[in-house]
């Protein structure tokens, strides 16, 4: 039997605002335990929730940014639960209408396009945190994310496998950090995802009783989880088992699912419109206001990249993978107009390296966009070779100065002067007259030991393609 693999996620986006959804609580992350929890967070008796404006702005950006509709009117409902976290024993979120419905996100996976649906994003407040790990026989309650804001934007089910998934993800993740909505921080748990996962007999039409999983904060986990959990599914059915619509943890240390608890039913819930909030009414003028404020999107900078500066599809596609790498890119191609693909291999290659390694982001690079614009003129003027760039990369990143600073302290300008590498070149036949005579005899492999030695003898920094060509001259004995 062939099997395929149906996946819907729910993302839950905290937003950048500075305060909470209903309160004037700060939202910063890490503060000591419920220092950050108001009357209204903790729900004492007789508080009233007050909507935060920013956040409502948020979610417009995002419904426009993937093209969906607009609910100029929708409602806050109460979603009913008792859990040590949640003091209301409600959680205010929105139901039936939604602030954001229909859109939709293109991805690419190995060259294919596919259109990945969004049901739907809707506000609510985030629960506090229990702490099991920290009291021993006790949990503790920490009620500082009590409130705080929340975009939870619902896939249609129409991803097909864990890299479908894995692509839509990142896809969203890139999105609403560009819009500025979201930090985008997993382990902090800014961006939290959940897959909802089933399977079917290729050709059913329908759909498979799924499992959501839940507890996966990196896209590593969440291409494993999905895997494990697929062929978890179709082992049970091919072993006469069935498929039971649960909720499950991922174990990522052990790279397993767990049942949790069976899955709800949305009428568990007991959903109601809150008595103490008004529906959100959108003005139309605070739509287009915020659509004036979008940033240019990944897809349209993509292209433009490809358009503007002749990249290809995958070099746009890295530099425009988060907008502080753009920005990068575009203020060093505008300080070297000409250079933008010796440019953008310089931050893809070497830069990224850098940041990577030193665990640092693009706007807290040692060497700056300007920086390494002057360091690709000199590569682009001949200045210097290309190994040698890499040395005053190093150097720049570790303070020494920009490109030109360092080449006149170093001597690091390359020798393009081609009597000084003859003469180079003279002395090393001089003193390897046995190489000489076997190169001479046929053994042609031998051409790239004199071209070590030259480059050793400069120091590197003797102009590549001139050793080559008077090289081939010298050693084949045609007067130069
Ligand atoms: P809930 O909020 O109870 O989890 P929803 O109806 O909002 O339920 O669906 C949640 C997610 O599950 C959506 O992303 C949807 O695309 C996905 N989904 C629904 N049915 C299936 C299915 N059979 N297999 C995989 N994903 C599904
Ligand atoms: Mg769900």
């Amino acid at each position: 039997m062939e099997w395929e693999t149906v996946i819907g996620l729910e993302v839950h986006v905290q937003l950048l605002t500075k305060s909470k959804l209903f309160s004037g609580s700060s939202t910063r992350f890490g503060a000591e335990p419920n220092t950050q929890a108001c009357a209204v967070d903790i729900a004492l008796p007789g508080v009233l929730p007050v909507m935060n404006k920013e956040a409502a702005r948020m979610a417009v950006k995002f419904g426009l940014a993937v093209g969906a509709t607009i609910n100029r009117r929708s409602v806050f409902a109460r979603k009913n639960y008792f859990y040590p976290d949640l003091p209301k024993g409600y959680q205010i979120s929105q139901y039936e209408l939604p602030v954001v419905q229909l859109g939709k996100l293109v991805i690419d996976v190995d060259g294919e396009r596919k259109e990945i649906g969004i049901t739907r994003a809707h506000l609510e407040e985030d629960a506090g945190k229990s702490l099991h790990e920290e009291f021993e026989g006790l949990t503790g309650i920490d009620l500082n994310r009590a409130g705080t804001p929340l975009l939870e934007i619902v896939s249609e089910p129409d991803m097909r496998s864990a890299r479908e998934a894995v692509a839509y993800l990142k896809k969203l993740h890139v999105l609403v950090r560009y819009l500025g909505i979201c930090d985008g921080n997993m382990q902090e748990g800014s961006f939290r995802c959940d897959a909802n996962v089933s399977v079917r007999p290729r050709g059913q039409h329908a759909f498979g009783t799924r499992a959501e999983l839940k507890n996966i904060n990196s896209f590593r986990f969440v291409e494993k989880a999905i895997e494990y959990e697929i062929a978890r599914q179709i082992d049970l059915i091919e072993g006469g088992g069935k498929v039971v619509q649960e909720t499950r943890l991922y174990d990522s240390v052990r790279n397993e699912t767990r049942s949790m608890r069976s899955k709800e039913e949305a009428h568990d819930y007991r959903y109601f419109p809150d008595p103490d909030l008004l529906p959100l009414q959108l003005e139309a003028g605070f739509i287009e206001e915020t659509a004036k404020s979008l940033p240019e999107l990944p897809d349209a900078k993509r292209e433009r990249f490809v358009r503007e500066y002749g990249l290809t599809a995958y070099d746009a596609e890295v530099l425009t993978g988060a907008h502080e790498i753009a920005d990068y890119y575009e203020a060093a191609v505008r300080a070297v107009p000409g250079q933008s693909k010796l440019t953008a291999n310089w931050i893809i290659g070497d830069l990224s390296g850098y940041l990577n390694r030193d665990n640092l982001e693009v706007t807290a690079a040692p060497v700056t966009a300007d920086m390494l614009a002057g360091l690709v003129r000199r590569i682009a003027d001949n200045t210097i070779s290309g190994k040698i760039a890499k040395e005053i990369f190093e150097a720049m990143w570790g303070g020494e100065g920009d490109a030109d600073a360092v080449i006149e302290k170093k001597g690091l300008r390359q020798i393009t002067d081609g009597s000084a590498i003859e003469r180079v070149i003279e002395d090393i036949m001089a003193q390897n007259p046995k190489q000489l005579e076997q190169y001479r005899c046929g053994q042609e492999k031998l051409f790239g030991f004199f071209v070590g030695q030259v480059m050793k003898a400069t120091q590197g920094k003797a102009n590549p393609a001139q050793v080559n060509e008077l090289l081939r001259k010298k050693l084949s004995g045609t007067p130069a």
